[in-house]
């Protein structure tokens, strides 16, 4: 017998109560009032449970920002402490501890040496720019962005760079909802609305192998990064963009990117050697790198994997790889827009982290009025720090790193087993991300189209077999809590084959 975890009139009337005042975020809300909710009422490790005493695996980490499991004893320990001594006081005109010893935290990892020296060429390693000196505290992922973006801006400026600063950012970008954020995305489905809005940002081509037009190789049953036949005409573009903009007599202030793999956008990971050579190309152009690791930072995108295509093992938890993406292709940004797992997905808290010379653009008399006026009532909020502070204490463990590597490997053995299945096209793994793009058929790379659901369907599907995810579209995105056991892997990736193999009715 299932053990309910709340008695049966609590869950209808938390249901009901949902129904009757809840707006869900990217939900069409006329399909969610024609359902049950599924209310969650507990978690533990990879495992949410709901009212009604079911469990699930938790197959998205919490739409991305779980890293070590719910209910961590650590991070629970780390909260407790906090809560006896207080939850919150502003950062406007006051210090704290948490805060303060995490922004040294994030300082240092931010800079890591072992990880920017892993799987580096010398060359580019002795060309990295200054290190991210300078941590700025909110609270969310969009606005981790918008710090960063009115710090460019201003920057740009104050430097003389431009008289009008602009902004570079990727096909299919995501970088939040408000609205600077959306400025900089390029997805029409959910940004055009709003298109009045906004200041204009230019996108340039991402590197999306899998529907890349200038690939001209035919599908085959593998990663299409794996057998891409291109000559870099993204890269190309990319210089041709920089290029363009200079002759116009206003280069671009920064380039806004996700660091190996673009989330919302559809999991759209870069080939190896992208990174570096994107980075170079802006640099090149002197222009600031603006990264947003909101998705891939913490440990989500594992271990590097160089042109050979084997990952890099560091032989000791002392040689870890760094904790962010950026490393992983030695690119060193000038800001680094860092929020869901932050806190190990506890609680909202984002960091921007900045170099120095950009924070000394903003210092003066006070009668120069030179002050970054910008900041919000939780900045800097003790019980997020404190949370954080212990998941990076779990993250820089040896425990953590085994099981990272572990689940990596256990996703990577396991993703192969999708291949047979003909709605399959592409499967492209980062790390612990992993997207599967549904087609109408892997032959022919036809997408479905967007009003057959494919991607929800698959979902729904495998909530029934008690896996729960999200898709971007039609792509599957599994991307399970570092905690995640061999054991659950496989069910959550047996429960997807399931799941698409029902969209054939198979
Ligand atoms: N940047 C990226 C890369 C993201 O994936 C997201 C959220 N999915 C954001 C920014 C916005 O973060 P938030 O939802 O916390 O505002």
């Amino acid at each position: 017998m299932r053990h309910r975890f709340v008695d049966e009139a609590l869950a209808e009337l938390i249901a009901r109560l949902d129904h009757l005042y809840l707006w869900h975020p990217f939900t069409q809300m006329r399909d969610w009032l024609r359902r049950e909710p599924l209310v969650i009422v507990r978690g533990s490790g990879a495992v949410l449970g709901d009212a009604q005493g079911r469990k699930y695996l938790d197959a998205n980490s919490s739409i991305w920002t779980n890293l070590h499991g719910h209910n961590h004893p650590a991070i629970n320990a780390a909260l407790s402490r906090q809560l006896k001594k207080i939850a919150h006081s502003s950062a406007l005109g006051l210090a704290n501890e948490p805060a303060s010893l995490l922004a040294e935290q994030l300082v240092k990892a931010a800079n890591s040496p072992v990880g920017q020296a892993s799987c580096l060429p010398h060359r580019a390693a002795s060309r990295m720019p200054a290190p991210l000196g300078k941590v700025f505290f909110s609270d969310d992922g969009s606005t981790a962005i918008e710090v960063a973006l009115k710090l460019a801006y201003a920057f740009a400026l104050r430097a003389g760079r431009s008289a009008k600063p602009r902004f570079l950012s990727l096909q299919g970008a995501y970088h939040g909802d408000s609205l600077g954020a959306v400025a900089l995305g390029h997805i029409d489905l959910f940004h055009k609305a709003y298109a009045g809005l906004l200041f204009k940002t230019d996108p340039v081509m991402a590197p999306y192998c899998y529907r890349c037009p200038f690939n001209a190789a035919a599908p085959e049953r593998a990663d299409a990064r794996e057998y891409r036949k291109c000559r870099w005409e993204c890269l190309d573009k990319l210089h041709r963009k920089f290029e363009v903009q200079r002759k116009k007599g206003n280069p671009y202030a920064a380039f806004v990117l996700e660091p190996l793999m673009q989330g919302a956008a559809g999991m759209i990971p870069q080939p190896s050697g992208w990174l570096r050579q994107a980075g170079e190309i802006a640099r090149g152009h002197g222009a600031l790198l603006i990264a947003d690791e909101v998705m891939t930072g913490f440990g989500r995108t594992g271990s590097p994997v160089p042109s050979s295509g084997l990952p890099v093992l560091p032989a000791s938890a002392a040689a870890a790889p760094s904790l962010f993406a950026c490393h992983h292709e030695g690119v060193q940004p000038d800001f680094l827009a860092l929020a869901k797992g932050l806190t190990g997905g506890y609680l909202p808290m984002a960091a921007t982290l900045a170099t120095q010379a950009v924070f000394e653009a903003f210092l003066g008399e006070y009668d120069e009025f030179k002050t970054f006026f910008h900041g919000h009532s939780f900045t800097g909020n003790q019980l997020g720090a404190a949370a954080a502070l212990a998941s990076l204490k779990l993250l820089q463990g040896a425990q953590s790193l085994r099981a990272r590597r572990q689940l990596e490997q256990t996703l990577r053995q396991e993703l192969r087993a999708l291949w047979n299945l003909p709605n399959v096209g592409d499967i492209r793994q980062v790390g612990l991300v992993a997207g599967i793009e549904l087609v109408k058929d892997w032959r022919t790379r036809q997408p479905f189209d967007l009003r057959q659901r494919a991607g929800i369907r698959v979902c729904e599907a495998m909530a029934k077999r008690g896996v729960l995810t999200r898709p971007v579209g039609d792509v599957i995105v599994l991307m399970p809590p570092y905690c995640t056991t061999p054991d659950q892997t496989r069910r959550m990736v047996a429960a997807l084959a399931q799941g698409v193999r029902e969209l054939q009715g198979a």
